[in-house]
């Protein structure tokens, strides 16, 4: 039977069994390889106790890079919510690089703006001008308040169906954007513990939250934590969606995009379909 894990305790697994509500305790095959919150599983019952025979091929994966190893934090996510405030400012290259840490994960990217409660009228326009931009990539993005529940609920519609994690800097309001969709995280936390009888060191573990309408939170602090590394060349040069879109037409196939006649992206830039912006960002991680 197949199984979803709700979480990872080294030496066992918590699995919600498909098509039943109750969390269950479950040991893992010497054979299976690591397993991650989100990772679907073939169990079997072996006397009174449930193992893991096989892991289902993951749809993505995101993974921590360690040095030159990767480590798999969570799986069969669909989508990052890059969290982004000022206070502590709005950093259009980290959220860049996020979107880039989404498509080398092989998941789509949600543009969450938070702390709207604090922008001046001038701040939450260029702000708008820049949702927009993401919006015009591809990208969803919605401007919340968590501290007035502003805006929660066109993130839950963008939200629907949608398993996702969130990062982004320390203290732009990622625990509070959890808080407020999931109210009762500490009372599913001991349901889990209670089921399997693991009760301490909950705290640090990457737990899989459903929530209503088919959506999911993947959670932890050190997913919460989650920073983006090395992005090889071809990632930054694929993830630019718009920049990849507007150089199908640049005249050199191996255009640099920075002096080149016939040039596609300096063309889009001109014409101000790519934002100068997005161009700089681009420039800064490709090392042009
Ligand atoms: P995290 O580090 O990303 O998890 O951020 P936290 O959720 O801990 O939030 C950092 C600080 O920002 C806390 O003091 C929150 O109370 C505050 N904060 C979070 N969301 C909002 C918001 O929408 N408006 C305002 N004014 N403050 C917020
Ligand atoms: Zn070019």
């Amino acid at each position: 039977m197949q199984a979803r894990i709700i979480a990872n305790f080294r030496a066992s697994v918590a699995v919600q069994i498909e098509g039943q509500s109750a969390i269950r305790q479950a040991y893992p095959l010497r054979s299976v390889p690591l397993l991650v919150a989100g990772d679907k599983v073939l169990c079997e019952e072996d006397g009174d106790v449930l193992r893991v025979h096989e892991l289902v091929p993951r749809s993505s994966v995101l993974e921590r890079s360690d040095r030159r190893t990767f480590k798999p934090l969570a799986a069969n996510l669909t989508h990052l919510g890059i969290v982004s405030a000022n206070p502590p400012g709005i950093d259009t290259l980290l959220i860049d690089q996020f979107c880039l840490a989404a498509h080398r994960a092989g998941v789509g990217a949600l543009i969450i703006l938070n702390k709207a409660d604090l922008l001046s009228e001038e701040e939450r326009e260029s702000c708008d001008r820049m949702l927009e931009v993401y919006r015009s990539i591809g990208y969803p993005a919605v401007a919340i308040d968590t501290k007035n529940a502003d805006g929660i609920d066109p993130l839950l519609n963008e939200l629907e169906g949608r398993a996702f994690t969130l990062v982004g800097a320390s203290g732009v309001g990622k625990s509070s954007i959890i808080q407020k969709l999931l109210p009762d995280k500490e009372l599913r936390v001991g349901a889990v513990s209670a089921a399997t009888g693991i009760g301490s060191h909950t705290t640090s573990v990457t737990f899989w939250y459903d929530l209503p309408g088919g959506a999911a939170i993947i959670d932890s602090p050190g997913v919460r934590q989650y920073s983006v590394a090395h992005l090889a060349p071809n990632i930054v040069r694929e993830g630019y969606h718009e920049l990849a879109r507007a150089a199908e037409s640049c005249r050199f196939g191996d255009c640099s995009h920075t002096v080149e006649p016939g040039c596609g992206v300096l063309h889009a830039l001109a014409e101000n379909t790519v934002a100068q912006w997005r161009y700089d960002n681009y420039c800064k991680l490709a090392g042009i």
